[in-house]
């Protein structure tokens, strides 16, 4: 297991309070995902002139774009309380019997990481997604019988990095799924202006702010944690002010290059380029080589990595490309178009 790493897009210990005090409560503050934020903006009005309880929604993208705060919006949109969990931590069916038991009317459950559930706790939440109702088992073997029980309806949002790890029944029965995108620069440079005014940072400059954004791989969670450290700078060298040269000082301290990358990005380049002549080389290939879960890889590194256009997922395995190349200062080699192998060629 690699170590923490700064642009890590997960949440690390002590985060929480941090994170909290962050969120936005409401549609209108919640930047960026506009066509998500449109529809669903839609299905609170519906629900709520209706008087019932919001569709279930499944949300899905990579950590920190923002999944648990638009659970808890929508709570807050549809007046309700939210109850929230995760996969990992319901570990046998009765659990999830009883707190799907103790909801009230209307409740919103979030389930983090609900691609985790066991089966046989899957099992529990269809009925209940379905028909509000769980089927309790009465006595053991020949004589057992299941009586069915209501349980009050309620909202749930699911979440999980990919969809594509859900159980196919389990996805069926949300009736409204959106995927999170990365953050353009401005959308998080308006997120971290909100951000510096609730940690009271005494001033920030736009370009300080933009600098932040565009280090910060497109995800929210990275962004608020990277301002925090140049706010920590700018106390001690800059009267508290977050100027571009304070942005820039304070990330490089932290081993974050100017388009975010930090020394495990560029380490995971350098193997694919040294090793394996830029690829493709296949997922556990590269994760034993680089001593990285392969989990980690796919879900945390590569989608940033896509982005940028540095790495190409291809039938045989994953590629580098040759800005991948020019932004670790290497040649890029005559098979992806450029003229590393000058020498030999002109030979020919
Ligand atoms: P996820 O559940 O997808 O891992 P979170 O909802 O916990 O991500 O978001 C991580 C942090 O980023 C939160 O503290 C929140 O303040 C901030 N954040 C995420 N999305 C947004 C957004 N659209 N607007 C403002 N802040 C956001």
């Amino acid at each position: 297991m690699a170590e923490e790493r700064f642009v890590e897009s997960e949440m690390q210990p002590g985060e929480e309070t941090l994170e909290n005090s962050l969120r936005p409560h409401t549609l209108r503050e919640y930047v960026g995902q506009q066509a998500v934020k449109d529809s669903l903006n839609i299905y609170i009005q519906a629900a709520l002139k209706r008087h019932e309880p919001l569709d279930h929604i499944l949300l899905y993208g990579p950590p920190g774009l923002g999944k648990t705060t638009l659970a808890g919006i929508v709570a807050s949109e549809m007046g309700q309380n939210i109850r929230v969990t995760s996969g990992p931590a319901i570990e046998r069916p009765g659990d999830l019997a009883s707190i799907l038991a103790n909801l009230n009317r209307g409740d919103v459950l979030f389930i983090d990481e609900i691609h985790r559930l066991s089966r046989s706790v899957e099992e529990v939440l269809y009925p209940a997604m379905e028909d509000f109702a769980i089927d309790i088992m009465l006595g053991k073997g020949p004589t057992a019988r299941s009586i069915r029980v209501a349980v009050p309806p309620f909202t749930l949002v699911g979440a999980t990095t990919r969809a594509g790890l859900l159980s196919a029944p389990l996805r069926d029965r949300f009736g409204i799924i959106y995927r999170l995108e990365m953050y353009t620069p401005e959308e998080l440079a308006s997120i971290l202006t909100r951000s510096a005014s609730i940690l009271k940072v005494r001033e920030t400059r736009p370009e300080g702010m933009l600098e932040i954004a565009r280090r910060s791989r497109g995800t929210p969670r990275i962004a608020n944690r990277m301002l925090k450290r140049a706010r920590d700078y700018a106390e001690v060298r800059a009267e508290g002010v977050i100027t571009l040269d304070v942005a820039r000082e304070s990330l490089a301290m932290e081993g974050v290059d100017e388009l975010g990358l930090d020394k495990t990005d560029r380490t995971m380049l350098a193997t694919m380029m040294d090793k394996f002549g830029g690829g493709p080389v296949g997922l556990d290939t590269l994760a034993a080589t680089t001593g990285e879960d392969a989990t980690t890889i796919e879900d945390v590194y590569e989608p940033f990595l896509m982005q940028l256009g540095f790495v190409m997922k291809t039938p045989r395995g994953r590629l580098c490309t040759p800005a991948a190349y020019q932004h670790m200062k290497r040649p890029v080699p005559a098979s992806l178009g450029g003229n590393a192998l000058e020498t030999e060629s002109t030979d020919i």
